[in-house]
């Protein structure tokens, strides 16, 4: 543990590291003198006034530290503090300079803002198991659920070293990106476990033709701190930043944005490595069978090296809100939101625990001047409001009221202009529960074509009502037809329903969840819908076909590609391996 976290004061008052913002600075400043103070008088009360000289050397020191923090804020050195040497002048410019200047809202040469994170968050490595001297580890996933035992894990920093570990593994081989996909994806019982998130390189970038090639590993907010500076934007990525690239082609991710769909439609190309190790280019019209087996398909047959994706403009955005009632919102959408050029994102919220009334968001291109300070968004250290927030609303009934008629339309009612990227670079972390241990927060998703509606959203109503559903959130978002991959959730234009819900973590509970899922599952197939496959592997072999009726293309393909099954998770452990026999492959 740092010295910051361990002793907070001694860090504050000692060293000359880091920075601190202003208000640190003055309350730091009263207790200094404060304590200088009570020292002071009682040092010469109890011995003499010679015994006070003592404090002189802490309290200079104190003096000191503090100060060249507060400068290092406005990303200045400890030497600006000689100005103290200039008669008149130097006291007053140092006094701005410590007591008033507001510090950079950048990370600087000296550390990030003070009281934000380091950086977004991330899953910690595969777990050590005590006592073990075996190179075996725990990987698990954001929810704790589905922790798996690997037989090592491996971290190429190189793609050819991670050519290398695939052609030579004398094990099957399980890949990991930001290990945020909460169904075991990431992990098969007894596999070489491979963490991609050191491949995090860019290797090409084109501001004139709004291109960039990355190593897969990379996450959305690296790529986004990168062509910030060129005023471009990611085309299309979930609304949180912290997923590689990688494992969001594999799931095919898609976010909130209006007159796209799943992240595929802004893949210009691929470099996949195959079960032995061969390296091919591969994009939607070369070698474009591998290309559909690779995007959305969950490392079905090859791991995705590197990636060149489309960019777009960075713009400003403004948001705007419309509370009405969820028979309405279909109509809503076609007539204001489905069409309109200039709405970039676009989301609505489904109140629980009646799910009658809908809150729908746009964010609307504008030329005004943004309402933040900066173009990325912060991060902070600590998200004490929201995680407040999020557990009461997921506490009660009651909490859920007051979402929807207090705490919502006192958030709603400020005015928000953003930046495309700030608006795409929320972090994790701020959903992240005190402890997942006894209860967890989960996400599925459901896809239906977007005539059926009101149809899928009557269904799900029944069936969260009926099982007792704890459902925090159900936010829709739309999608065009996806590009031709073999696992498209989007076989058409789509609503999709991202069911966000708190869950016990004992074994009933997780009983509980399979059998309101595989209901859930049931109702989308009956409306000739789909659903996520990043979450939890609730749904039966049957299921799974009838969602993704040309999985066999993906599964005759991975015979020929990868006959001896090295590339395995728990998807495929569930729907493949145990199905090789009863589909002839
Ligand atoms: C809070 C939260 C919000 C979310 N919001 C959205 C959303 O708005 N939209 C959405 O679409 N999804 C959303 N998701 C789901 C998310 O997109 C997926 O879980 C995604 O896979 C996360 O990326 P990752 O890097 O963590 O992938 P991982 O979980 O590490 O991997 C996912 C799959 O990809 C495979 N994989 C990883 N890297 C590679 C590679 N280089 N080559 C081949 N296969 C690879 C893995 O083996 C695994 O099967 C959300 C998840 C969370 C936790």
């Amino acid at each position: 543990m740092a010295l910051k976290d361990k002793l907070p004061v001694s860090y504050l008052l000692f060293t000359t590291r880091g920075r601190i913002n202003r208000l640190t600075y003055w309350t730091a400043s009263l207790f200094i003198w404060t304590t200088f103070y009570v020292l002071f008088n009682l040092l010469e009360l109890l011995f003499s006034y010679t015994a006070t000289w003592i404090i002189y050397p802490l309290l200079f020191w104190a003096l000191f530290a503090t100060a060249t923090k507060r400068l290092h804020d406005s990303n200045k050195s400890g030497f600006w503090l000689w100005l103290i040497l200039i008669p008149v002048l130097g006291p007053l410019v140092l006094l701005f300079l410590l007591g008033f200047k507001r510090g950079s809202v950048y990370s600087n040469s000296f550390g990030v803002v003070p009281n934000s994170a380091p950086d977004y968050f991330k899953n910690a490595d595969a777990e050590k198991i005590p006592h073990l001297k075996t190179d075996e580890r725990i990987v698990n996933d954001v929810t704790q659920l589905n922790p798996i035992v690997v037989a090592r894990v491996e971290t190429p920093h190189t793609i050819k070293e991670l050519q290398s570990i695939i052609k030579s593994a004398d094990k099957p081989i399980c890949i990991g990106g930001g290990r945020f996909s909460m169904g075991g994806q990431t992990a098969s019982p007894h596999s070489i476990h491979i963490d991609m998130r050191r491949l995090n390189k860019v290797l090409e970038f084109s501001a004139e033709k709004k291109q960039i090639k990355i190593q897969a590993g990379i996450r959305w907010c690296d790529i986004q701190h990168y062509v910030d500076q060129h005023n471009l934007s990611v085309k299309i990525m979930q609304t949180y930043a912290n997923f590689t690239v990688g494992g969001s082609l594999s799931v095919n991710c898609h976010g909130r944005y209006i007159g796209l769909g799943a992240v595929i439609l802004s893949v210009k190309s691929l470099d996949v490595i195959l079960p032995n190790g061969e390296m091919i280019h591969t994009s939607p019209t070369e070698q474009s069978e591998i290309f559909f087996a690779c995007v959305g398909c969950y490392n079905a047959i090859a791991v995705i090296a590197n990636v060149e994706l489309e960019l777009t403009e960075n713009v400003a955005i403004k948001r705007s809100h419309k509370k009405m009632q969820r028979s309405r919102y279909k109509a809503f959408f076609f007539e204001h939101v489905r069409d309109n050029k200039d709405i970039v994102f676009h989301n609505g919220d489904i109140y629980p625990p009646f799910y009658k009334n809908v809150r729908a968001v746009s964010w609307t291109k504008t030329n005004k001047k943004p309402t933040v300070k900066t173009r990325l968004m912060p991060l902070a250290a600590a998200y004490p409001i929201e995680r407040y927030f999020i557990g009461a609303f997921s506490k009660s009934r009651f909490g859920k009221w007051r979402r929807e008629f207090i705490i919502d339309p006192i958030l709603f009612s400020r005015k928000k202009i953003h930046w495309r990227n700030y608006e795409a670079g929320y972090d994790v972390f701020e959903l992240e529960p005190e402890s997942r241990k006894e209860s967890t927060y989960v996400l599925q998703e459901y896809f239906v074509p977007v005539y059926k509606f009101d149809s899928f959203a009557s269904l799900m109503t029944e069936i969260f009502i009926r099982h007792n559903v704890n459902v925090i959130n159900v936010s829709i978002r739309h999608a065009n037809a996806d590009s031709g991959s073999l696992l498209a959730w989007a076989r058409e234009e789509v609503f999709a329903f991202v069911v966000w819900y708190k869950q016990g973590t004992a074994e009933p509970d997780k009983d509980k969840v399979a059998v309101w899922t595989r209901e859930l599952i049931s109702a989308t197939i009956s409306l000739n819908g789909s659903y996520y496959l990043p979450y939890q592997t609730h749904a039966t072999a049957e299921q799974f076909h009838k969602a993704y009726p040309i999985a066999k293309q993906l599964f005759d393909l991975k015979k020929q590609l990868d006959p001896g099954y090295k590339f395995r998770n728990v998807i495929w452990d569930t729907y493949y391996k145990s199905q090789r026999h009863e589909f002839g492959i």
